[in-house]
């Protein structure tokens, strides 16, 4: 492996400026579990690796009590999120995917910042938290900006971020009473492969307890970057929560989906299995609406 010199810069303005005086010659690295096995790959051969995660603001998701904001800094590991009581009681959609993002080990340093930068079509983190319509913080040489996460990705291993930029805050939105979450992973096993599909639905319920007033349904690895099956989506809303209508908002979805034949399946296989997964997140969703798990800030301690 090429030697490198590791920089600890103690604040976001001093790592923008340790990356712009080295350049190309150097590379930002949080929990490293991505950039490390570049560099032991050849992938990458940075002379400067700039750490992210001794700078503050590494601490476990809060939520703010007046606005219902979630708040989940950009340098908390998987671990964190995956501990937090918070995310367990009223997420457990992000706790669906976190929970099984490779092992023990690396859910302890892999941080969600480097796994939304990273911007595989497969990354874990991506797909729930666009699902909960999250945005992104981000900060650079020209202050503060904020995006929608879903236009954060531009291409499979391309992010919105301008040289010496850092993702440092993710902003869940307050979520809207009655409405239950689900997240799974589809692949030949659950953890440490690439998944051959991922699947995050939302949905917000009316008084009644069956009819969709919002509905929230992400894909990953079914396009070269993280969609949203809008046109589904859009089928839900106003009509009861069935089986029958969540497995026609899955054809619906399947069709808006562009998987493509891979290694991982084929397409119509994939495609067929966008309509099943939909279901049964929406089954799941449902449930958990039902429990009232996910009424954000009125019920978080
Ligand atoms: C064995 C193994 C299993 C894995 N399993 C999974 C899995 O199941 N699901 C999954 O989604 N991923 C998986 N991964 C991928 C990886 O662990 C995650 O993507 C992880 O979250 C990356 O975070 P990190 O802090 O280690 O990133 P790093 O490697 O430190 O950085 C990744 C990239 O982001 C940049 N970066 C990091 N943080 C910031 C920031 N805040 N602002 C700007 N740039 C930044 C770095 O420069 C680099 O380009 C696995 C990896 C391994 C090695």
């Amino acid at each position: 492996m090429k030697k490198f010199t590791y920089l600890i810069p103690k604040n976001l303005d001093e790592a923008i400026s340790l990356q712009q005086s080295h350049g190309e010659r150097a590379k930002y690295i949080a929990g490293g579990t991505d950039v490390l096995v570049k560099i032991k790959e050849g992938k990458l051969a940075p002379e400067y690796l700039i750490s992210l995660k001794h700078i503050i603001g590494q601490d476990r998701p809060f939520l703010n009590q007046e606005t219902g904001e979630l708040f989940i800094g950009a340098f908390v590991t998987h671990g964190m999120i995956e501990k937090s009581p918070l995310v367990q009681a009223h997420y457990p959609i992000l706790h669906d995917a976190v929970k099984n993002i490779g092992s023990v080990q690396i859910r302890n340093v892999a941080t969600i910042g480097g796994n939304l930068v990273n911007a595989v079509p497969s990354a874990d983190g991506a797909i729930p938290l666009i699902t909960l319509d999250s945005k992104v913080n981000i900060y650079g040489t020209k202050g503060q900006r904020s995006m929608a996460l879903l236009r954060f990705f531009l291409g499979p291993g391309q992010c919105d971020l301008e040289k010496g930029e850092i993702l440092t805050e993710i902003v869940v939105p307050r979520l809207l009473e009655r409405t239950g979450g689900a997240y799974i992973k589809h692949g030949r096993r659950e953890a440490m492969e690439l998944p051959m599909l991922g699947v995050g639905v939302l949905l917000s319920l009316e008084e009644d307890m069956q009819t969709c007033v919002k509905a929230r349904i992400c894909l990953g690895v079914a396009a070269p970057t993280p969609i949203r099956a809008l046109q589904a989506e859009k089928y839900l809303v106003g009509k009861v929560v069935n089986e029958q209508n969540l497995t026609e908002a899955g054809k619906i979805a399947g069709e808006e989906s562009k998987v493509r034949d891979s290694i991982r399946g084929v397409a119509w296989y994939r495609r067929e299995m966008v309509g099943v997964l939909i279901k049964r997140m929406g089954i799941k969703a449902l449930e958990r609406a039902s429990r009232n798990v996910e009424v954000g800030m009125r019920n978080a301690e």
